[in-house]
């Protein structure tokens, strides 16, 4: 059996210079103050960052002109350029390959629907669960991303948002405002426990000291690292939680979720049963389906009766069709097949709904552009 890389927070290797996001309101404070600017100038700077969402030295004309380009060259480094973007649904999802300052590539998407605009956004470049239907899956984990690297990708996509630049079916202008943030891009969230939770910190905080998202509108999804549930658990956060159960029985989610030879389903559904309970948050229950591999009627059944048993009201299943990844024996399930998978689901008193697949042909599922590079 492989071994999984189980560590909580692997090394710094590769971590991007310090950048504001990285840092508390107290922590600003205190860096403009070691580099001899007026502390306040933290308060200057995190406005023009997470207020105007820009990090351009030149529209920060209420700071003197060289403090302003020490303070941006210390605590504004860029962090992502844009390698490639893509997009699909007539403009509504557009997805962007970032290059990191060490060269190291991770990826964003943007959807806009007519109420909302989701950013979906990466934890890690590459990510260790080696679950074996996903493409970020496969190149196994290359490093952690940064809170700012994380911070930055929300950042961009509001300041896109705010532009004007995600259009809305039918070429109508979509919305003005991101208002979702979800952990679905590349990596594994509680993998990268620390970082992930002060980003969320960032990213829901009102400015001018963050992004000001509501936190019930970010969800963080996991494998299912229990002891990393219960830690988030006594966060005191209102995100919400997301498990990729993609099937009810262990011996099948030993090898979709290889994690799960370490905690089993049981045990994960326990530690999403707590953090219902202290939240009072449903948790999605992610199920990529997939044919003939986890979409019969019984796994269906015994799905809906765990989940009831275990979670009660607090469960809703997101079904999502599987999205083939280039060179894999998999695909998505028929659609009566998974329609009937639904009602099943549904008629163990457990909420269960099929995920809008968005950007299909810009291969913007699971990490698919970086691993094409
Ligand atoms: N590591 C986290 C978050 C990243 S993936 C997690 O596993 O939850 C976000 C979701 O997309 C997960 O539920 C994941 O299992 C699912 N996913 C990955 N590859 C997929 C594919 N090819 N088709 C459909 N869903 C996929």
């Amino acid at each position: 059996m492989t071994s999984l890389p189980l560590v909580f927070d692997a090394p710094r290797r590769g971590l991007p210079p310090r950048h504001l996001a990285d840092l508390s309101s107290a922590e600003r404070a205190q860096a403009v103050a070691d580099l001899g600017e007026k502390p306040f100038r933290a308060k200057q700077l995190s406005h023009h960052y997470f207020a105007r969402l820009t990090t351009e030295s030149d529209a920060m004309t209420d700071i003197p002109s060289t403090a302003r380009d020490r303070l941006v060259g210390e605590l504004l480094p860029t962090l992502l350029s844009p390698v490639r973007q893509l997009r699909c649904d007539e403009g509504a999802t557009r997805k962007t390959l970032w290059r990191a300052h060490d060269g190291t590539l991770l990826e964003s998407v943007l959807m806009g629907y007519p109420d909302r605009a989701t950013v979906c956004v990466s934890s890690q470049a590459g990510c260790g669960m080696a679950c074996p239907f996903c493409a970020t899956g496969q190149g196994g984990l290359r490093r952690n991303l940064s809170t700012a690297e994380i911070v930055d990708q929300v950042r961009l996509a509001a300041a896109a948002v705010r532009d004007g630049e995600l259009g809305g079916e039918d070429g109508a202008r979509g919305p003005q405002r991101l208002s979702n943030v979800v952990f679905m891009g590349m990596g594994e969230p509680l993998a990268n426990y620390r970082r992930v939770v002060d980003a969320v910190h960032r990213i829901c905080d009102p400015a001018p000291d963050g992004l000001g998202i509501s936190q019930r509108s970010v969800t963080v999804s996991t494998v299912g690292l229990v002891p990393a549930i219960r830690k988030l658990t006594e966060e005191e956060l209102q995100v919400r939680l997301a498990v990729s159960l993609h099937t009810p029985d262990d011996e099948l989610r030993n090898t979709l979720v290889p994690v799960n030879t370490r905690w089993t389903v049981s045990e994960v559904l326990q530690a999403a049963r707590g953090y219902a309970d202290r939240t009072g948050r449903r948790v999605s229950i992610e199920y990529a389906l997939i044919r003939d591999v986890n979409d019969q009627p019984w796994r269906a059944d015994l799905l809906g009766k765990k989940l009831h048993t275990h979670l009660g009201q607090f469960a809703h299943v997101n079904v999502i069709p599987l999205n083939p990844t280039p060179g894999s024996k998999w695909d998505a399930s028929p659609k009566p097949v998974q329609d009937e998978f639904v009602r099943r689901v549904k008629a163990q008193g457990v909420e269960c709904t099929v995920r809008d697949t968005r950007g299909r042909e810009i291969a913007a599922a699971c990490g698919q552009l970086a691993a094409e590079g």
